[in-house]
C-alpha cells in the first residue's frame, strides 16, 4: 500500500463522525489518518444526482433540530443554500384517502401517545414504548408506522427512556444541493485513505495495530466510528476483546429506512413540497414527499420491518410499492406518470447494516457505554454515541469533534 504506516491517530470511518473528528483535529499538529472502507466520504450521508436536475439524498436529507445543528454554520461557510420550507409531514395533500378531521384525530393520538410516553420515562425506568400505546386505539398501527420513520424499527424494541433523552427542536431544514453533498464538500480537506476497510484493532501493545484492507497501520491511538451494527457483527474486531463495547452495540442496533426517488411527469399536477401517507389504518406503508424542492420527482420512506421486507424481495420492490400506494391515492394515471430513478437499501449495505440507531428497551445507558474511551488510546463517535442527538448526521458529526478533544485531553495528559 502506499500510505504512510505510522500516524499519531488513526479515524476509522469518513462519515460525518469520522469528518467532524478529522476536522476538530486538523491544526492540532498530530498525524492523522481517516480510514475508509467506501470509494468516498460521507457515510450514511450520500447525495447523487438521480437524474438530470434531480439532487437525491440517498442517506440523511434533513437538518433536524436545525436551531442547534452544527452543520447548518457549516453549509453557510461553505456556500451551501439552506432551504427553511417547513416539512409537509403532517399534511396530506388533496386530503386524498385521509380527510382533515381524521388527520386531526390522529394527530391528536400520536400527541397523546408521546406524552404518556414521556410521562412514564420520568420515572427512570425503562420499557418498551409500544407499552403506551392506548389499548384498541384505532391509530396504534400508523402510530407505529410513524415509529419505523423515526427510530427505523416498531415501538416494541424502542426504549422509552432513549426516546425521551432526544432532542427535537421541532425546526428541520434542509440543504438545497444534498446534505451528503455537503458533508462531502466539509470532508474535502481531511487526510483520506478511501478503499481501506479496518478488519482488526489490535490494542495489546505500545502501539495500536491496525489491520486494513490495504495493509497493516501504526497508530497511538483510533477514534472509532463505524456503525453500531458492524461492532455488534464483530465486522471489526479488537484483541484484546471489548465485550463491553461488543454488548453496548448490540443494546443499540440500527433501524432501518429506506428510500426511493421517483421521476414525475407532468409535475405542475401535484403541489411543490406536498406530501401523501401511503395507507391509513396500518403500519406497512409509505410516506411520500410530493416535489421535494419543486423538483419534478416524488420521494418515497419507507422503514421498519416493512422495509426490511421490501429490500429482501429484491431490486425494484420499494419502487414498485411505492407506485401502487401512490396510484391508490390519486388514480392509476400515476402509473404511467411516475418513473424509479433510484432507491437505498441501507441494511445490505455491508459498510452500514441499517440507517440509524435506537436503544433497545433497558439500553438506552448503552450510549455512554459506547461512548467511553478505552486506555486513553480508543475513541469511539458516531450518531449512536450522542447522548441527544443520535440517529441524525448532526449528532455524529458532533460525536466525532468530542472523541477528537478527547483525544487531545488524553495527549496532554501523556505529557
Ligand atoms: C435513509 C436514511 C435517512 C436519514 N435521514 C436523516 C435525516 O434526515 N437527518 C439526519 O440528521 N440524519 C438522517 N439519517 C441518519 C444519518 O445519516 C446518520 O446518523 C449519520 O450520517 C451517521 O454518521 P456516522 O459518521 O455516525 O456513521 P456513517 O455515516 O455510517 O459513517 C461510518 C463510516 O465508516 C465506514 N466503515 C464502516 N466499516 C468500516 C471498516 N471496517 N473500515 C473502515 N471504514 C468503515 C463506513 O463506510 C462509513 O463511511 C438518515 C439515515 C438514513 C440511512
Amino acid at each position: 500500500m502506499s500510505l504512510p504506516s505510522e500516524f499519531d491517530v488513526a479515524i476509522i470511518g469518513a462519515g460525518a463522525a469520522g469528518l467532524g473528528a478529522a476536522r476538530a483535529l486538523e491544526n492540532s499538529g498530530l498525524s492523522v489518518i481517516v480510514l475508509e472502507a467506501r470509494d468516498r466520504v460521507g457515510g450514511r450521508g450520500h447525495t447523487i444526482t438521480a437524474a438530470p436536475g434531480i439532487a437525491f439524498d440517498v442517506g440523511c436529507g434533513w437538518l433536524h433540530s436545525a436551531d442547534k445543528n452544527s452543520f447548518v454554520k457549516i453549509a453557510g461557510q461553505l456556500n451551501f443554500e439552506i432551504d427553511k420550507t417547513r416539512p409537509p409531514w403532517r399534511e396530506q395533500s388533496f386530503d386524498a384517502g385521509f380527510p382533515l378531521k381524521e388527520r386531526l384525530d390522529f394527530i391528536a393520538a400520536l400527541d397523546d401517545f408521546y406524552e404518556r410516553a414521556d410521562e412514564a420515562a420520568k420515572s427512570g425506568r425503562d420499557s418498551a414504548a409500544s407499552s403506551y400505546l392506548e389499548p384498541g386505539n384505532r391509530w396504534n398501527p400508523m402510530i407505529d408506522a410513524i415509529s419505523t420513520y423515526i427510530n427505523g424499527s416498531e415501538l416494541d424494541s424502542v426504549s422509552i427512556l432513549d426516546m425521551d433523552a432526544y432532542e427535537d427542536t421541532g425546526i428541520n431544514w434542509r440543504v438545497r444541493r444534498g446534505y451528503g453533498a455537503l458533508m462531502a464538500a466539509y470532508g474535502a480537506p481531511c487526510p483520506l485513505a478511501l478503499n481501506t476497510q479496518v478488519t482488526l484493532i489490535d490494542h495489546s501493545g505500545t502501539r495500536l495495530r491496525i489491520e486494513t484492507s490495504q495493509g497493516t497501520v501504526s497508530a497511538g491511538k483510533a477514534i472509532v466510528t463505524v456503525p453500531t451494527n458492524l461492532i455488534a457483527d464483530e465486522a471489526i474486531r479488537f484483541s484484546p476483546a471489548l465485550p463491553a463495547k461488543v454488548d453496548a452495540a448490540r443494546g443499540l442496533p440500527l433501524g432501518l429506512a429506506d428510500k426511493v426517488m421517483l421521476a414525475l411527469d407532468q409535475p405542475e399536477t401535484l403541489p411543490k413540497d406536498g406530501n401523501l401517507r401511503g395507507a391509513t389504518m396500518r403500519t406497512a406503508m409509505g410516506s411520500f414527499h410530493l416535489r421535494p424542492f419543486g423538483q419534478a420527482c416524488i420521494e418515497g420512506y419507507f422503514g421498519g420491518s416493512f422495509a426490511r421486507g421490501l429490500e429482501d424481495a429484491g431490486d425494484g420492490a420499494l419502487a414498485a410499492q411505492a407506485i401502487d400506494e401512490i396510484a391508490a391515492l390519486l388514480g392509476n394515471d400515476y402509473r404511467r406518470k411516475l418513473k424509479p430513478l433510484a432507491q437505498s437499501r441501507w441494511a445490505h449495505d455491508p459498510f452500514a447494516r441499517g440507517s440509524y440507531s435506537h436503544a433497545l428497551p433497558g439500553h438506552a445507558g448503552m450510549r455512554a457505554v459506547l461512548a467511553a474511551p478505552v486506555d486513553g488510546r480508543l475513541f469511539f463517535a458516531g450518531e449512536a454515541t450522542s447522548p441527544n442527538f443520535f440517529s441524525t448526521a448532526h449528532g455524529a458529526r458532533d460525536s466525532g469533534e468530542r472523541a477528537a478533544g478527547e483525544v487531545l485531553i488524553a495527549k496532554s495528559a501523556q505529557h
